[in-house]
């Protein structure tokens, strides 16, 4: 193919996978948004004695709300894509901060992946606030101020600046010096950064946005330092975050690894559930850490990134990758920029088999869980939890297959009443 009709054929085939994705996604949102309504006005029979048809309600109209707004982002977020490539936006702040800094500079490189990163952060902003001040507020979960707003927004973007400036540095710098062979290096330096930044993350980074406090002596210690006996589990420290500053919405979880252990329970969820009912949803989250589940996921996504990384590795040094892409001007800058802003166009197809290997996890954790604490805790434990993060009983099948990390609702209380049935063995 003559260089011309191959970057025409990669401008069709990008335009191709954008209306692809984008109007799978809308469908699929339409879809969830219709199901939704059929189901509104009957609770599943499960769940008809502990969720009032007001609270079914209440989550129907909730995830209508966020899906509606998914949607907006959706269309705002491919429109942008759009500008930068097509539109010529990116050849544009490129040549602009070639008036600022040397051709090729590590300065200019940086400048104009700052750029972009701002620009999209500057366009998510409105409907960030959106999100948190309108519908959250209007369905009574957000506890936020404007003030914490701007103040985790300003700190989050410092912390960005702060690991991903020397990161975005060293990249460049070892694509340029490492010759065929920079993206191993590369693959290399992304590992030890990502291992760097979940070992430093409960230590260091969680601390910035919230408070940490011992978990008080009584009845839910006490309990739970039995069940971590029972499972054999030895953690650091047992910790209450304040996560009521932000949200009313409850959960528990627990980070790092190696001596660095420890269990966190948003206070949240000790002013909803009873300490049976918390020890259930811990023990689902001993499940996570017993079957290696954050190692498992963290092998594949440096898998899946060595993949990734060797393709940009080919398609930068192809003409028609930024020809294709209106980007007459050629630097590994803007080979990144271009390569990060167009792979989700063309891996969303993928999506449902992310959300499968999650579910799994799901279902592994929740075995778990129904062996080591009495399964009933843990179905009033979910029925509280979806009732209160008004969490819809009734997705649609096919919008959750997509993009549902954790199994429906009906689909989990099924499983736990199995192991609860009469004649199986209780767990120990
Ligand atoms: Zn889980």
């Amino acid at each position: 193919m003559s260089y011309f009709s191959q970057m025409q054929t990669f401008t069709a085939v990008f335009l191709a996978a954008l209306a692809l994705t984008v109007g799978l996604r809308l469908w699929l949102a339409r879809r969830h948004i219709r199901h939704i309504a059929r189901c509104r006005d009957n609770v599943p029979a499960d769940f008809s004695v502990h969720i009032g048809l007001a609270a079914h309600q209440k989550a129907a109209d909730y995830s209508t709300a966020k899906t509606h707004l998914g949607m907006i982002d959706l269309a705002v977020g491919a429109l942008l894509l759009l500008a930068l490539t097509l539109g010529g936006a990116l050849q544009a702040l490129h040549d602009t901060w070639l008036r600022v800094f040397d051709a090729g500079s590590y300065a200019q490189g940086i400048a104009l992946i700052v750029s972009v990163a701002l620009i999209s952060g500057l366009i998510d902003l409105p409907l960030s606030l959106y999100r948190t001040f309108v519908i959250e507020a209007r369905f009574g979960f957000n506890k936020m101020t404007l003030k914490l707003f701007f103040a985790d927004l300003v700190k989050q973007t410092l912390l960005g600046a702060a690991l991903g400036l020397p990161l975005l540095f060293c990249v460049l710098w070892l694509m340029r010096w490492m010759g065929e062979q920079w993206w191993l290096y590369v693959w290399v330096t992304w590992m030890v950064f990502s291992l760097l930044v979940l070992t430093v993350y409960p230590i260091l980074i969680l601390p910035m946005f919230n408070k940490f406090t011992p978990l008080e002596n009584g009845d839910l210690k006490s309990g739970i330092e039995a069940l971590l006996a029972k499972c054999g589990f030895r953690a650091k420290g047992l910790y209450v975050m304040d996560s009521s500053r932000r949200s009313s919405h409850g959960n528990a979880y627990f980070t790092g690894f190696g001596a660095a252990k420890r269990i966190v329970l948003f206070d949240t969820l000790i002013a909803r559930l009873a300490p049976a009912e918390i020890e259930a949803v811990l023990a689902h989250e001993l499940g996570h850490f017993r079957h290696h589940h954050v190692w498992k996921r963290v092998a594949v996504q440096f898998a899946v990134s060595l993949v990734f990384l060797w393709l940009l590795g080919y398609v930068m040094n192809q003409d028609w990758f930024y020809a294709g892409l209106n980007v007459q001007a050629r630097s590994t800058a803007l080979a990144l920029t271009l390569f990060f802003l167009v792979v989700p166009v063309f891996t969303f197809l993928l999506h449902p088999l992310t959300s499968l290997y999650s579910r799994k996890h799901e279902y592994e954790a929740e075995a778990y869980a129904a062996r080591h604490a009495i399964p009933a805790n843990l179905i009033h434990a979910l029925v509280k939890l979806y009732q209160d993060n008004a969490a819809t009983l009734t997705p649609d099948p096919l919008y959750s297959a997509f993009y549902d990390s954790h199994p429906p609702a009906l689909l989990r209380i099924a499983r736990l009443k199995r192991a609860v049935a009469p004649g199986q063995s209780q767990p120990a």
